[in-house]
């Protein structure tokens, strides 16, 4: 039996219990086009007003881009733009200033462009440091092909459901010089948080119908943590009869994706090995211009893609918006505008299959501005 805690639309709270979980088919049918189906049940009580975060880099170009196709979908938006990051230290003298937090308290939900993070030194990341202050423990990130996108892998089945943890691990930010030239990094791993990923994976594949779900790990190395990460696995494993469950360790999995992706479905994943299975998840479908992202909590949720600040292309105009349009997508059907969310993934669908209009990382020749009127052209005009 699993319970879930959810919020009801009029912002009250709710227990959804699930009694039965119904054996997933026997071949689940390819879904390559129509919506991501995100996994929280937690509505906000107040929908359509969002916490707009435009980030670094490319973050302010592909989150002007995606507000442009929000706000084509018809939806009544009511954008509250906060900044964070590399901006936000110059007019506000703070990497995460207040307002981030006052705003999300209102709305409890928002949609982030990436930001930049120092290497080697600096300071911590905003990621991390949002992500543990709001709870936000699913890192959800669905990784499927477009249609029409030509990629190495475009006739191979990519549909993967990544449930990455997103508050421990080595992303603790637990570093010290232990003597001189000797330094220590905590990785922390506790069954809390495994067990709330787990749960979220399975809860999700169970309400999808998806098949399998695989747990990827080092546990024959980091036997104490990665081994309680596999113990709780196994544990909401076991109340979840009609999904197959199996074990991967993390450097078998990674070959294994580029061999065979299309034996994976639901993929769980402490936070460390998350993140870099992603990536790697992203270039099966034509990169990281591609794959939506969610960070979910039980009162929050921020909708961002996979991707960073992409320094090398940033204030040129060349940005492909894709995955946060689709991570808007994603936020929108979260707050209940299922009918908003359709109509920008379709139009999504629809120029990709096209073709004209694609961005240079997917093989076109498009820059930001083109793209996204193609995708505000289909949306305004559907076939
Ligand atoms: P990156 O994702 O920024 O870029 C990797 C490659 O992908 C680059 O070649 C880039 O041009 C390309 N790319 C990324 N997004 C693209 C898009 N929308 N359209 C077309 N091409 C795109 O990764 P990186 O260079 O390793 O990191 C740069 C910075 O981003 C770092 O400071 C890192 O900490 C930060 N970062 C932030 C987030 C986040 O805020 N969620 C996530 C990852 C990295």
């Amino acid at each position: 039996m699993v319970i879930l805690p959810t919020r009801e639309k009029n912002g009250s709270l709710a227990v959804v219990t699930f009694l039965t979980c119904p054996a997933a088919p026997a071949v689940r049918p390819l879904r390559l086009s129509g919506l991501y189906s995100a996994p929280a049940f937690i509505i906000s009580g107040m929908a359509v007003q969002i916490t707009l975060i435009p980030g670094d880099g490319v973050g302010p170009e592909v989150a002007e881009a995606t507000v442009r196709a929000v706000e084509a979908t018809g939806v009544d938006v009511e954008w509250e733009r906060v900044e964070a990051g590399a901006k936000a230290l110059e007019d506000l003298g703070q990497l995460l200033p207040d307002d981030v937090f006052a705003s999300l308290e209102c709305t409890h939900v928002g949609l982030k462009g990436p930001t930049a993070t120092p290497v080697g030194g600096g300071h911590q990341s905003i990621n991390v440091a949002l992500r543990k202050k709001l709870g936000l423990y699913v890192n959800f990130r669905p990784v499927r092909m477009l249609p029409g996108l030509r990629t190495r892998f475009s006739d191979v089945r990519v549909d993967l459901a990544i449930f990455r943890e997103n508050t421990e691990d080595l992303y603790s930010g637990l570093e010290h010089e232990v003597i001189p030239d000797v330094v220590e990094s905590l990785k922390i791993i506790t069954k809390a948080a495994s067990m709330k990923i787990a749960r979220a994976a399975f809860e999700y594949a169970c309400r999808e119908g998806r098949r399998k779900v695989t747990a990827i790990h080092k546990a024959n190395i980091m036997k104490m943590s990665d081994g309680l990460f596999l113990k709780c696995c196994r544990a909401v494993a076991a109340g979840f009869g009609g999904i197959q469950y199996n074990e991967l360790i993390v450097d078998n999995a990674c070959m294994q994706l580029v061999m065979r992706p299309e034996t994976f479905d639901v993929l769980v994943l402490p936070n460390l090995y998350g993140d870099i299975v992603s990536d790697l998840a992203a270039g099966l479908v034509g990169g990281l211009g591609i794959v939506p992202g969610a960070n979910i909590g039980e009162r929050f949720a921020i909708f961002e893609a996979v991707h960073g600040t992409a320094p090398d292309i940033a204030g040129k105009g060349l940005a492909n918006p894709t995955a946060l349009m689709q991570s808007a997508a994603l936020m929108l059907a979260h707050v209940s505008e299922r009918q908003a969310a359709d109509r920008l993934q379709c139009a999504l669908e629809h120029v990709y299959r096209a073709g004209k209009h694609l961005t240079r990382d997917v093989g076109g020749t498009a820059g930001t501005a083109e793209f996204t009127d193609a995708v505000i052209g289909a949306i305004e005009c559907p076939e």
